[in-house]
């Protein structure tokens, strides 16, 4: 150990550097952050290798002087807030002062800028956080920055950088939150000379969510706004039905135009959506929130990923409640019709609620985006079939747009049926382990056998069939593929675009024919059998999701395993279907067969057992 002594400069701006520049993209936050706060409207991102050799930023702000550009790289130099009062009502992006020295002393950088064109430009370059050149030249008003060698001083860091992909979608990602936090502002992202982002200035929020993520997502979205009190969001919601996805990916939450994350507001939003999402369901949503930077504290994390509000229990009353009303309101509209908009005034409320409601109109569907089931869902059952087999939803209806649990059921003769002879009897072949006795709330198939009472998760029971069937299949003769008579065109976001073209030779060897198709296209033209009738460009969808998480490196097994789940869980019959006693039995007869079926492959139990002792507990019978 040394003795006692405080810290040089370049040491601390090292030490400071860990915290603000963890990676590319977070230069990339910090260059477009400080040309937004210089009042850019256009602001040009040029990376190479996904940052790591070079990043440009190029904006067309108010620029700087040749004194406050010598100044801005220092440690704490900010011309954005000066007294404690400042501090806490910030309304720029930037005010800790912190981030061109950091950066500047962990790579080569290269500052050109000018505030005044008949002043002239100029140029500073530091290497390794030491001045190396000072030039005065012309250059029009804004500012560049170019980075190059990001960590080259810093091996140590440097080691931590992911993959080249991994680093872009890094980027890709936070430029696109950027972008939708100021809609006005041209944002142009150009990875190895291939220009992958262009939005022009001047866009509406909706509009930039559809630029951004693609018209197949802004197709399910409702726009809905609200003000109360200090309080005023808006933005675009999924639909409860349509607009949900597996995972919290589709979630951005802007405060006062910055993109962060804030739990108490993200609560308040789930809480909006109570009962109107099933399980395992989250909701895509783009929120801005405007509120007085009083209420706001936005120092409370080194990169400002995450912002404070000060008082959370009015928020969340006034956001739940507001986008619970709206939200139940387009759900009616999308059963009912379209109902006159409810306005406050009229009704004679006291609260000046200014409330707008209307769905992103409908972009003309791309031909086939549905496949007409031609078959019924498909669980084979050993028994000879008595009753009418079930039949899926009615074609007419787009699967994405309904729930599951309000989809047409087929009328059933014997729903429900508690009849000892019936339960007791086994299918012809007489193979089944457990005599059926009936079926419950259309989820749950009661059965009995090993002198126990036995409930199956109808659902989880089919989805664990379905697995062990495809990866049989998959590692066995090979998907079978059925060719779509009228190809399917999926859009997707540009994002999962690049993750779907790493893939496409496996996507192939799974039964999905897929190519490029223009844009963010990609047109499929056949799909695994299984899934024939079924949204498969639901299940790529809901695969990329997952993917986009585990990361491109995860391995190649971890992908085939991941599109086999949703593979099983998109063709399995599901919660809300009433089932034949015929069909139950055949339910049974193959989940007997296989060597795993305690659990669906979520790791949900299949079946539970009540044996006859716990149940004579239960009824306080001596034994
Ligand atoms: P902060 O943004 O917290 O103030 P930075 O280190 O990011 O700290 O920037 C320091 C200062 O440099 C800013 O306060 C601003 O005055 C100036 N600056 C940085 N980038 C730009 C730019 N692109 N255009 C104009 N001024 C800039
Ligand atoms: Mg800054």
């Amino acid at each position: 150990m040394t003795s006692l002594h405080l810290l040089d400069s370049h040491l601390i701006d090292l030490i400071a550097a860990g915290e603000v520049v963890e990676r590319p993209s977070s230069v990339v936050k910090e260059l477009a952050e400080n040309a937004l706060d210089a009042g850019a409207d256009q602001i040009l991102i040029t990376i190479e290798k996904g940052g790591k050799d070079r990043i440009t930023v190029l904006d067309n702000g108010s620029g700087m002087t040749r004194d406050e550009a010598l100044l801005c790289v220092q440690r704490h130099a900010t011309s954005k807030i000066s007294s404690q009062d400042d501090l806490f009502s910030v309304r720029s992006l930037g005010f800790r002062g912190e981030a061109l020295a950091a950066i500047s002393a962990v790579s080569r950088f290269e500052l050109t800028t000018c505030a005044d064109e008949s002043v002239g430009g100029f140029q500073l370059r530091i290497e390794g956080g030491k001045e190396v050149a000072q030039t005065k030249l012309g250059f029009p008003q804004g500012t560049r920055i170019v980075i190059e060698d990001l960590f080259y001083n810093t091996p140590a860091r440097q080691k931590f950088l992911k993959a080249i992909a991994t680093e872009y979608q890094q980027i890709h990602d936070l430029v696109l939150r950027l972008a939708l936090a100021r809609p006005q502002v041209q944002f142009r992202l150009t990875h190895n000379k291939k220009v992958v982002l262009n939005l022009a200035k001047g866009e509406s929020f909706a509009e930039r969510v559809k630029n951004g993520f693609g018209i197949e997502m802004a197709k399910n979205l409702v726009s809905i706004e609200h003000e109360e009190s200090y309080l005023r969001f808006y933005g675009l919601f999924g639909h409860p039905s349509g607009g949900t996805r597996p995972s919290k990916r589709w979630q951005q939450l802007f405060f006062n135009g910055r993109s962060a994350r804030c739990r108490p507001v993200e609560q308040a939003i789930y809480e909006g959506y109570k009962t109107l999402l099933m399980k395992n369901e989250h909701p895509i949503f783009f929120c801005q929130v405007e509120l007085d930077p009083l209420e706001l504290d936005v120092n409370v994390h080194p990169a400002k990923a995450e912002v404070k509000v000060k008082n959370p229990a009015l928020i969340n009353t006034i956001l739940s409640q507001a986008l619970q009303r709206q939200l139940k309101a387009a759900s009616r509209r999308e059963f009912f019709g379209e109902v006159a908009p409810f306005k406050a005034e009229d009704a004679g409320s006291p609260s000046a609620d200014r409330v707008q409601e209307r769905m992103i109109p409908q972009e003309q569907l791309s031909p086939g985006t549905f496949v007409v089931p031609s078959e019924q869902i498909g669980f084979r059952s050993t028994a000879p079939r008595k009753s009418a087999p079930f039949t899926p939803e009615s074609p007419s209806l787009a699967p994405e747009v309904l729930p599951d649990t309000t989809r047409l059921e087929p009328e059933k003769e014997e729903p429900f049926v508690f009849s000892e002879e019936k339960g007791l009897t086994q299918t012809a072949e007489g193979q089944a382990p457990f005599g059926v006795i009936g079926q419950l709330e259309k989820k749950y198939i009661l059965a009995q056998g090993e002198g126990s009472l036995i409930l199956i998760d109808q659902h989880a029971a089919h989805e664990r069939i379905r697995f062990e069937e495809i990866r049989g299949q998959f590692y066995g003769q090979g998907v079978q593929t059925t060719p779509l008579l009228i190809p399917q065109v999926i859009e997707l976001p540009p994002q999962d675009g690049l993750l779907l073209e790493q893939h496409l030779e496996h996507w192939q060897k799974l039964g999905f024919d897929l190519a490029p198709f223009g844009g963010n296209d990609y047109k499929l033209s056949a799909v695994p059998t299984l899934l024939q009738g079924q949204d498969a460009g639901q299940v790529i969808r809901a695969v990329l999701d997952e993917m986009s998480q585990f990361g491109r490196s995860g391995k190649l097994e971890l992908f085939f395993n991941e599109v086999f789940e949703k593979m099983a869980c998109h063709s399995a019959i599901r919660a809300g279907q009433a089932l034949s006693l015929e069909e139950m039995r055949g339910l049974i007869d193959q989940l007997a067969g296989l060597d795993l079926l305690i659990h669906c492959p979520h790791g949900r139990p299949v079946l539970v057992k009540f044996g006859v002792a716990e149940l004579d507990k239960k009824f306080k019978r001596i034994v």
